[in-house]
């Protein structure tokens, strides 16, 4: 008998030890797979699975395999060029993955470094070592280090006292800084950083957009240049390039970095140790992640803070509901800055009641009338319209024709290119077109925009103003990388007059000399649907409110009338939302809301999951929903639940199609966290694979933003 016919073991032979690999694939996992050295969790493998091979994670080192052993296959190699991932990043990765019901490789593999996950950086012609061998040979570039120390301001008695307060907490604490807009939060955070890394401990900054970044690494720099060099802070955010991000990545989780600054992906930092967690802004819906694994980035940060014994703020003017409540509850301390941190008062915010008043172009006569005061004065102004493009729709004089998306249900808006062109944009699948010259249904020429987007009111106030420097920020003036931050700095330098701009201009932005606001078509979000509408609508308006007169320039508060002013333009004036923006009250505010959502069981009293599912016809998604109503019905009755898990009819999303895809949802609501994700996870599994049968996909949110 030759070797020949022998039975050949190469892959699937049985051998000693498993492991448990995670991979990013669109299945359960993780997947059992067998080595013969012991394979530490957190090392990075090679590994085949099907017909690819692929780089994943060890999440279980010693494993009972759960298939049979002799489909087992043997892990090609362990990459060696890092030690294993940190065993929080591991932990934080797990939770994540177990909390938003989401396989863990699809948490953990996007977590990393495009360089440290593919396959093709190990392997071929130009792989050479290895990225990480690649990136410890480079040459450094001699950082100087910063030997000047911006002095610290005075603080004021309630920053002081918030400092002292988080400074002297020791282990796990929970922080919420309620601080008015102009209050000094930052200075409050710098100094309390500045505190933790001068016992020698590290930091995570998180910010809601990647547009703050530079602004608050300045700060950074300026107040803890002399501790920390420019080698300790690593930026974080989705704006960096590949080889930016390995680079602050690996100096990250090799423990040298003290300071990490950065967007929600920030939360998945691999610090080996933090000891402060400040989240900026934290009701900001920028900290959810909208696709993929839908993570709040706030919530994930507390539960990091937990897990490593550290601190940490959460800051805002206009905290999130459900935080103001864990406050108000005991379970977050609440810190209060009630006044401004300069001798800047608060401005004088006035409604314009539009239901009598004949408009110019979108705009008051007493607002145009303050824009020219303003101006003479030497201030800017900031007008605040949340709608970019030239006009929401284009529509037939004639036959009453309007433009609209081919592939979504969605009006398409009208935009006018950098050559003046005219051109159809949809906001929803991204599509674009030239603007017909003619009516495609009458052949009418007369086609007019109708309403007003920031370019449409840019070019309004160009003609109103021809003397006034005007800038608009919105996401279509800073596409380009690095545009908005020029933008930002004309503004800062004086060098505009009128700044037209979108929610991008609300955040953080601290501008000197503004003196006016005005607030153009806040109306639109009123009377949404979503029962959230109406604190983002408060959050919003006090955020871009409170970039005025934050400093005594644009106050000039001896001379009477002079106050920073902040004109909204409203048909509802009378409208709660209105009346506490007036007042400058949160808090009043945030207690009516929460007794409404109390009376009406909607959270933070209560916990919910949205299921949606998308088809290429609608009946096809509402029926996916309706039958999952259903198991999930009859698995609630088996188990006794019927009375904790209330889940309502499977309804089509308000844009109900997008890109030629169909789409509805399903929501689930209880009383208690538990309940839900009990039901959860022995429900999910039964719907099949997210990317379904067919056509049809499946999502689960849980701790829906927007319903
Ligand atoms: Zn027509
Ligand atoms: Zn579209």
């Amino acid at each position: 008998m030759t070797n020949d016919v022998m039975p050949v073991l190469t892959d699937s032979a049985p051998q000693s030890r498993y492991v448990q690999v995670a991979l990013d694939v669109p299945l359960e996992g993780p997947f059992d797979y067998a080595c013969d050295e012991p394979v530490a969790v957190g090392a990075r493998v090679i590994v085949t699975f099907g017909r690819r091979r692929m780089v994943g994670v060890v999440v279980t080192s010693d494993a009972k395999p759960s298939v049979g052993l002799t489909t087992i296959r043997s892990i090609e190699r362990v990459l060696s060029d890092l030690p294993p991932l940190p065993e929080s990043w591991v932990a934080l990765s797990r939770f994540s993955a177990h909390y938003y019901q989401r396989p863990l490789g699809e948490v953990m593999l996007p977590a990393l470094p495009v360089a440290l996950r593919r396959l093709s950086h190990y392997e071929g012609k130009r792989s050479g070592d290895g990225p990480v061998a690649k990136w410890r040979g480079r040459k450094q570039k001699p950082q100087k280090p910063v030997t000047t120390q911006e002095k610290p301001p005075e603080l004021n008695r309630a920053q002081l006292e918030a400092v002292q307060a988080v400074v002297n907490q020791r282990g796990f604490g929970a922080f919420l800084l309620h601080g008015i807009t102009g209050s000094g939060k930052t200075q409050v955070y710098l100094s309390a950083a500045a505190a933790v890394l001068a016992r020698g401990g590290r930091v995570l900054f998180l910010v809601p957009e990647i547009n703050l970044t530079p602004q608050f690494a300045g700060a950074l720099r300026r107040r803890l240049g002399h501790v920390v060099p420019p080698q300790g802070v690593a930026i974080l955010h989705s704006g960096l390039s590949d080889g930016e991000r390995l680079d602050a990545w690996l100096r990250t989780v090799e423990g040298g970095v003290q300071i990490v600054l950065g967007t929600r992906l920030a939360v998945f930092a691999p610090m080996p140790r933090i000891d402060l967690i400040v989240v900026d802004e934290e009701h900001d819906p920028s900290y959810k992640q909208q696709e993929g694994l839908r993570y709040s980035a706030r919530d994930l940060a507390i539960w990091r803070a937990q897990q490593s014994k550290a601190t940490i703020v959460l800051g805002s003017a206009t905290p999130s509901l459900e935080s103001w409540h864990k406050a108000k509850q005991g379970h977050y301390q609440l810190l209060s800055l009630p006044e401004r941190a300069t001798q800047a008062s608060l401005p004088e915010v006035r409604l314009i009641d539009t239901r009598r008043l004949a408009l110019n172009n979108g705009l008051a006569p007493v607002l145009i009338e303050a824009i020219e005061q303003t101006l003479s004065k030497g201030q800017q102004v900031l007008i605040y319209l949340n709608r970019r493009g030239y006009a929401p729709v284009m529509h037939c004089t004639s036959c009453g024709w309007v433009s609209s998306c081919e592939h979504c249900s969605v009006f398409s808006v009208l935009h006018r290119s950098n050559g003046n062109r005219l051109r159809l944009h949809c906001h929803h699948c991204g599509s674009q077109r030239p603007a017909p010259a003619a009516c495609p249904s009458c052949g009418d020429q007369d086609l007019q925009p109708m309403g007003r987007g920031t370019q449409r009111l840019e070019e309004y106030l160009g003609e109103l103003f021809p003397e006034a420097r005007l800038a608009r920020i919105d996401a279509d003036s800073t596409r380009r990388k690095g545009s908005a931050q020029t933008l930002f700095d004309k503004v800062h330098a004086g060098e505009v007059d009128i700044l037209i701009g979108t929610q991008m201009v609300s955040k953080g932005h601290d501008f000197e000399n503004l003196g006016l606001v005005g607030v153009l078509n806040a109306d639109a979000m009123l009377f949404s649907q979503d029962f959230r509408a109406p604190e983002r609508l408060f959050a919003q308006l006090m955020q871009v409110t409170g970039r005025a007169g934050r400093h005594e320039q644009a106050n000039a508060t001896d001379e009477p009338g002079a106050r920073a002013q902040v004109l909204i333009q409203t048909g509802y004036p009378e409208q709660p939302v209105y009346q506490a923006l007036r007042a400058h009250n949160f808090s009043g505010f945030a207690t009516a809301l929460l007794k409404d959502r109390e009376d009406t069981g909607l959270p933070p009293f209560a916990f919910q999951a949205l299921l949606t599912a998308e088809a290429s016809e609608l009946p096809e998604a509402v029926g996916f929903l309706q039958s999952a109503r259903n198991e999930a019905n009859s698995w609630l009755a088996a188990n006794d639940l019927s009375q904790q898990v209330t889940l309502y009819d499977a309804v089509p999303l308000r844009v109900v199609r997008v890109a030629s895809v169909c789409r509805a949802q399903l929501l689930i609501e209880s009383a208690t966290r538990g309940d839900l994700h009990q039901l959860l996870r022995a429900w999910l599994p039964l719907l099949g694979t997210r990317h379904g049968t067919g056509r049809l996909r499946w999502q689960i949110e849980v701790d829906p933003l927007e319903i």
